[in-house]
């Protein structure tokens, strides 16, 4: 399929140019046309289909559907599913099968319309206090346990690590074949980063039931120990794909089993340039499986992810796709001089209640260690985050930030997603992201699980170029917008106008037509 995208998009682009220069294509001239193909494309897809076939010969069947529709839920309305959705962050659902459409399933709007078969599970959600299914939950349950691949658009946060571990745990138990005679795992989670891994690991391990055993498997973590644990027998894995991948090629692990799969952040996966290896690691997984992918945007990388990996999957949006930032967080944009930062950080830190907790986000690891050794100068415990720090030290200062140790935890953008600390009450950008996208996430660590928090944020004149889509983040939020900060955008714009106007100056004269 990339081949035949390459060839297309070369073919379209040649066209194009040379229809621009007025000249017809050598590829679309009539007599070019017809040529046979230098491929066999018939008898390679004929093999491969051959090859396919012997590869996955003997494989026990697998059973998807699990799904039984609560009286209460069948009984809803049309008008009152729409209002539900419309009330649970505006939940947009579709079918993204070709030809004719699938019926979507009313959301649960209640745990035990979903989980009344499996009390076991219902215990679980009980004894940690949750009151109902979080938006994506409500939606994405009912579809990925009647055995429909789903992708999740969702924030982090939103409660979706259980909106896909749930259903893939009956999956895990119900399935023909029992878990001892299964040769391997039978559940796989790829995860961005080590940080998300083992907050999936952990909620997989405060939610299982029927002993299911989870490992979680990432570089930086003890290799040897990984794969004892994997010799001995695990029903999940959840990993970072660089080091699954190494254990796959050494033959350490065996996918063949795994009947259901998730691509966690996915959008995140492709960011980090783990496409290659998602793609090696897909070889030895069934492609019969039931397959959930989660992201927290649909940039055009991720829906051609979706349709490489994913069979006729229904998709589940929770608020709406562009971008918004958590409405629960007040944020505060301040402009300021790259020599005032220090100084207005300080002011900051010591206007901060004892039970404040804040996550200081700088650019650079080395302004990370800067930063964290001012504050430990100052008697200040803190913590730092990034990755130049040994593993064995990340998930110590993870740790002591989680259990209040420390209140401060400087870190860069590794921390920026997936990081799930309930109590943290204010986000400080020291530094500006990168990118607009990752002030979105930066923003998500605070204000979770239905608390508020506060972003506060230091904005310099070298970060002009984001400005004017700051201001349409802070204005669809409803917060106050610095006249600074409107005044920069503007000098951007009419710096690019400028600019332009250079470029057109310095072109070449057209001469005109004859
Ligand atoms: P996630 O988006 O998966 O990172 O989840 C964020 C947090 O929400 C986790 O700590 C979950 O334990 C919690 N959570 C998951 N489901 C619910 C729920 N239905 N109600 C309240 N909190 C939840």
């Amino acid at each position: 399929m990339l081949i035949d995208n390459a060839v297309t998009g070369f073919r379209q682009r040649n066209t194009r140019q040379d229809t621009e220069k007025g000249k017809t294509s050598d590829i679309i001239k009539p007599e070019n046309k017809q040529k046979p193909s230098v491929i066999n494309w018939a008898s390679l897809r004929e093999n491969k289909a051959k090859h396919d076939a012997m590869k996955w010969a003997g494989l026990p069947p697998i059973e998807k559907n699990f799904y039984r529709e609560s009286s209460r839920t069948a009984s809803m309305s049309q008008e009152e599913v729409e209002l539900w959705r419309k009330e649970n962050n505006n939940i947009m659902c579709d079918d993204l099968k070709e030809g004719e459409k699938r019926c979507i399933p009313n959301p649960v709007c209640r745990f035990e319309d979903v989980f009344d078969d499996y009390p076991d599970i219902m215990a679980n959600i009980r004894k940690v206090g949750f009151q109902k299914p979080t938006p994506i939950q409500s939606q994405a349950w009912p579809i990925i346990l009647q055995g429909m691949d789903l992708i999740g658009i969702a924030q982090t946060g939103t409660g979706k690590t259980l909106a896909y571990l749930m259903p893939g745990f009956i999956h895990l138990t119900s399935q023909p074949l029992s878990r001892d005679q299964r040769e391997g795992p039978g559940m796989l989670v790829l995860a961005p980063t080590r940080e998300l891994a083992l907050q999936v690991e952990a909620e997989c391990l405060k939610y299982t039931f029927e002993g299911i055993k989870s490992v979680c498997i990432y570089g930086g973590g003890n290799r040897r120990g990984q794969i004892d644990v994997i010799t001995k027998g695990v029903d999940v894995v959840i990993a970072t794909p660089g080091r699954l991948n190494d254990l796959q090629m050494n033959n350490f692990i065996n996918l063949r089993s795994i009947t259901y799969l998730v691509l966690d952040e996915a959008d995140r996966m492709l960011d980090m340039g783990f496409e290659p290896q998602i793609m090696k690691i897909l070889i030895d997984v069934r492609p019969d499986r039931q397959t959930v992918m989660t992201s927290a945007t649909w940039p055009d990388g991720v829906r051609r992810l979706a349709k490489s990996y994913l069979k006729n999957p229904m998709i589940v949006y929770v608020g709406t796709l562009d971008l918004t930032a958590v409405n629960t967080v007040e944020q505060r944009v301040i402009v300021i001089t790259e020599e005032e930062k220090k100084a207005f950080m300080q002011d900051f830190i010591g206007s901060l209640n004892p039970k404040d907790k804040v996550i200081v986000f700088v650019g650079k690891k080395m302004r990370a260690d800067d930063l964290a050794s001012d504050f430990g100068l100052q008697g200040i415990p803190v913590q730092s985050l990034h990755g130049d720090r040994e593993q064995c030290d990340r998930e110590q200062a993870l740790d002591d930030f989680k259990t209040g140790k420390v209140r401060i935890l400087v870190a860069t953008d590794l921390a920026s997603r997936g990081l799930d600390v309930h109590d943290i009450t204010y986000v400080f950008n020291f530094d500006f992201p990168r990118n607009i996208e990752e002030y979105v996430h930066r923003v998500g660590r605070t204000g979770r699980a239905g608390r508020t928090g506060k972003a506060v944020t230091l904005v310099t004149k070298d970060d002009w170029r984001v400005a004017s889509e700051l201001i349409e983040i802070l204005e669809r939020a409803n917060q106050v917008v610095p006249t600074e900060l409107i005044a920069m955008a503007e000098r951007y714009k009419q710096f690019q106008i400028r600019k332009e106007f250079a470029k057109d100056i310095r072109r070449p004269q057209r001469k005109p037509p004859k």
